[in-house]
C-alpha cells in the first residue's frame, strides 16, 4: 500500500489561465468541485498588486484592464525555467508586466505594490494562486487544509515539477504527489466509466485550455494508467480565439467610426474581455451581441457575431489542433481505431466546431462528455489525494499503479547495460540479481542507469556508489544487487558482497534525477533508431569481456608450478605472446579492432586455456 497521509487532502489543477480545486466527499461518495467566494467553480490564475492591496483570482482578473502592469498571469509559463530560455524571451514580449533576469538567471516578475517596486519569482506568484485555492477549500470544508495533490502537464521537466512543488510549499501546503494532468483526467474518466470497461483501454485526452493545447494517449489496464504519447502546442488556446474575435471587431470599429483603436491598450483589453464572454456564449448559441459603452473617445461600441463567423476567423487554428492530434497518434504508433474513447478536457474543448472536427477525425466516434472539461483534471487529482489520505474511508477501491517507463539496470563489465527491472514493470517492485566481483583486490563501483540503449553510458545515469570488498577479494566472488521501487516511484539500489556481508545503497527519488515523459519518449525513439548500432556494440563488448576473463584465467593457470614444468619453452613463448596481444587488444585506447579479429583471437586463447587447465588436472 502507498504511504498514507494524516487528515484530508485536496486536488488542485493549477492551470495557466484558470485553476480548480476539488475534494472527495465521504458524505456523497463522489468528488465535489469547490466553488470560490464568487460562486465560480474555476478561479483565474491571476494575481494583482495595487496601491493598497493584493488581489487573487476573479478580483485580480476583473481589474486587469485598469492595472495591466501590476496584474500577473501566465506564471505557469515561467515556472522552473531560466530567464534566457527562448520560451521566456518570446513570452516576455507579450506580457504587460515586466520580467527581468535575477540571480542564477532566474526570471523575476517586477511590479509596484503599495507604492514600492517589488520582485517575485514564478513560484511565489503560483504559491499565491495555490494559497487562494487552499482558502477556497478551507471555507468549504470548514477546516484547515494541509495536504494537496497538484497537477502539471505531462511534458513538464523535473525542474518545472520541482518548482511547482516549491510553490505548494511556499503556500504552506504539503504536496503529497505531483501527477500529470492527462493522467488526472483519465482517472476522472476511469471512475465514471468503471462498469463495463474491463481489459485494456486506450484513451485520447484532448485538452484545449486558455493558452495551451495538450494531447495525450493513455492506456488504462485495470488500475494502471500509463501515458503512451504526448504532443501539443504551448501557444494555442482560448486566448487566441479571443484575439481573433478582437481583431475582427477592431476592423469593424474602424470601418464604422473611422478610428483605429489598435494602439490603445485599455480599449483593447476592455473589448477582449467582452469577446471572451461572447465566445463562451457561441458554444451554445448561434448568435450573440457585443456591447462596450464609451469604448474609445466616448464612442459606444455595439455589434454582433454569429457562430459561423467565429468559426471562419479561427478555422486555421482549429485545423492546427487536428494536425497535433494526428502527430500524437503517430507517436503512439496506434491507429484511430485503437482509441476506445476521446475525453474532452479544458474550457476550449467546449467549442462545437472543435468537437465536430475531432469527431470527424475519429471517423464519427462519439466523444466522451460525461465529465465537465473544466473540472476533469481537478477531479482526478482529488481522487488521487483521497487515495493517499487516511482521512477518507469510502474512496473507490482503486489502487493507482504506475509502471516503470524505462528499463533500470547497472553497468556491468565494459559499459554494458545490464537490466534488472525491465521497462513497463508495474511498481512497487523488488528484484535481486547476482553478479561477480570484476577484478582482484578492488572495490566494486555500481552505476545505476535508466534507458533502453545497450551501452550503459548512452542511458541516463541516476547515481552511483561503491561497494567495498575486503582486501584479498578475488575476481569472480558473488555479489547481490537489489533494485526496489516503492509506491512513490522512489528507487533504492543496494549491493552486497556475499563473503564479507559488506553492503551499500543509494536512493533515487522520482522528482530529482528521473526523466520527464517527454525525455522518456525521446529515449525510447533513440533506442529504436540506434538498434543496429547497439547490437554491434553488444557483440564487441561481450567478446572483449570474454577475452578479459580468458586472459585472467590463463595468467592464474600460469602461476601454477605443475603447468610451468609441463610447458615446452616454445609453447610457453607462444602463450605469453598470445596474452600480450590480447592485453593490447583490451587496452581502452586500442579497441578500434574489428569484432571478427577479436573473435578469432578469443578462439585461439580459449583453446590454449583448455590445454593449460588440462595440465592442472
Ligand atoms: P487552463 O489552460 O488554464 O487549464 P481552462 O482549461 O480552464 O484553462 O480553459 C480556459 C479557457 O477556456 C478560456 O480561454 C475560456 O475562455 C475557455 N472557455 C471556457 N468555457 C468556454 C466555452 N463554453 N466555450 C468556449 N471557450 C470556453
Ligand atoms: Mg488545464
Amino acid at each position: 500500500m502507498a504511504q498514507k497521509y494524516e487528515g484530508c487532502a485536496v486536488g488542485i489543477d493549477l492551470g495557466t489561465t484558470y485553476s480548480c480545486v476539488a475534494v472527495w466527499s465521504e458524505q456523497h461518495n463522489r468528488v465535489e468541485i469547490i466553488h470560490n467566494d464568487q460562486g465560480n467553480r474555476t478561479t483565474p490564475s491571476f494575481v494583482a498588486f495595487t496601491y493598497d492591496q493584493r488581489l487573487i483570482g476573479d478580483a485580480a482578473k476583473n481589474q486587469s484592464t485598469t492595472n495591466p502592469e501590476n496584474t500577473v498571469f501566465d506564471a505557469k509559463r515561467l515556472i522552473g525555467r531560466k530567464f534566457s530560455d527562448p520560451v521566456v524571451q518570446k513570452d516576455k514580449m507579450l506580457w504587460p508586466f515586466e520580467v527581468i533576469a535575477g540571480v542564477n538567471d532566474k526570471p523575476m516578475i517586477t511590479i509596484k505594490y503599495k507604492g514600492q517596486t517589488k520582485q517575485f519569482c514564478a513560484e511565489e506568484i503560483s504559491s499565491m494562486v495555490l494559497g487562494k485555492m487552499r482558502e477556497v477549500a478551507e471555507a468549504y470544508l470548514e477546516s484547515p487544509v494541509k495536504n494537496a495533490v497538484i497537477t502539471v502537464p505531462a511534458y513538464f521537466s523535473d525542474s518545472q515539477r520541482k518548482a511547482t512543488k516549491d510553490a505548494g510549499a511556499i503556500a504552506g501546503l504539503n504536496v503529497i504527489r505531483i501527477i500529470n494532468e492527462p493522467t488526472a483526467a483519465a482517472i476522472a474518466y476511469g471512475l465514471n466509466k468503471r462498469s463495463g470497461c474491463d481489459g485494456e483501454r486506450n484513451i485520447f485526452v484532448f485538452d484545449l485550455g486558455g493558452g495551451t493545447f495538450d494531447v495525450s494517449i493513455l492506456t488504462i489496464n485495470g488500475d494502471v494508467y500509463e501515458v503512451k504519447a504526448t504532443s501539443g502546442n504551448t501557444h494555442l488556446g482560448g486566448e487566441d480565439f479571443d484575439n481573433r474575435m478582437l481583431n475582427y471587431f477592431v476592423e469593424e470599429f474602424k470601418k464604422k467610426n473611422e478610428v483605429d483603436i489598435s494602439g490603445n491598450s485599455r480599449a483593447l483589453r476592455r473589448l477582449r474581455t467582452v469577446c471572451e464572454g461572447a465566445k463562451r456564449i457561441l458554444s451554445f448559441a448561434f448568435f450573440t451581441t457585443v456591447e462596450v459603452d464609451s469604448l474609445f473617445n466616448g464612442i459606444d461600441f455595439s455589434s454582433s457575431i454569429t457562430r459561423a463567423k467565429f468559426e471562419e476567423i479561427n478555422m486555421d487554428l482549429f485545423d492546427e489542433c487536428m494536425t497535433t492530434v494526428e502527430s500524437c497518434l503517430s507517436y503512439s504508433q496506434m491507429q484511430k481505431s485503437d482509441i476506445d474513447d476521446v475525453v474532452l478536457v479544458g474550457g476550449s474543448s467546449r467549442i462545437p466546431k472543435v468537437q465536430d472536427l475531432l469527431r470527424d477525425f475519429f471517423k464519427g466516434k462519439d466523444l466522451y462528455k460525461s465529465i465537465n472539461p473544466d473540472e476533469a483534471v481537478a477531479y482526478g487529482a482529488a481522487v488521487q489525494a483521497a487515495i493517499l489520505s487516511k482521512g477518507f474511508q469510502n474512496v473507490p477501491n482503486l489502487v493507482l499503479r504506475d509502471v516503470t517507463p524505462l528499463s533500470l539496470g547497472i553497468s556491468a563489465h565494459i559499459d554494458i547495460m545490464d537490466v534488472v527491472i525491465p521497462r513497463n514493470t508495474s511498481v512497487p517492485v523488488k528484484k535481486t540479481k547476482g553478479y561477480v566481483t570484476p577484478e582482484d583486490n578492488s572495490n566494486v563501483s555500481i552505476k545505476v542507469y535508466e534507458g533502453e540503449r545497450a551501452k550503459a553510458s548512452d542511458n541516463n545515469l541516476l547515481g552511483f556508489f561503491t561497494l567495498s570488498c575486503p582486501p584479498g577479494t578475488l575476481r569472480g566472488q558473488p555479489l547481490e544487487v537489489c533494485f526496489a521501487i516503492d509506491e512513490n516511484g522512489i528507487l533504492t539500489v543496494s549491493a552486497k558482497e556475499i563473503s564479507s556481508g559488506n553492503m551499500n545503497e543509494i536512493t533515487v527519488t522520482n522528482d530529482k534525477e528521473r526523466l520527464s515523459v517527454f525525455e522518456i519518449r525521446k529515449m525510447i525513439e533513440e533506442a529504436e533508431r540506434y538498434h543496429v548500432e547497439d547490437q554491434k556494440f553488444l557483440r564487441k563488448a561481450r567478446v572483449l569481456s570474454e577475452l578479459d576473463l580468458c586472459v585472467y584465467k590463463m595468467k592464474n593457470a600460469l602461476k601454477k608450478n605443475d603447468v610451468n614444468l609441463k610447458l615446452s619453452p616454445q609453447e610457453s613463448e607462444k602463450i605469453n605472446n598470445a596474452i600480450t596481444v590480447a592485453t593490447d587488444l583490451l587496452d581502452k585506447n586500442n579497441q578500434q579492432k574489428e569484432v571478427e579479429v577479436l573473435e578469432v583471437h578469443l578462439k585461439e586463447l580459449e583453446s590454449m586455456l583448455e590445454r593449460l587447465i588440462s595440465m592442472t588436472e
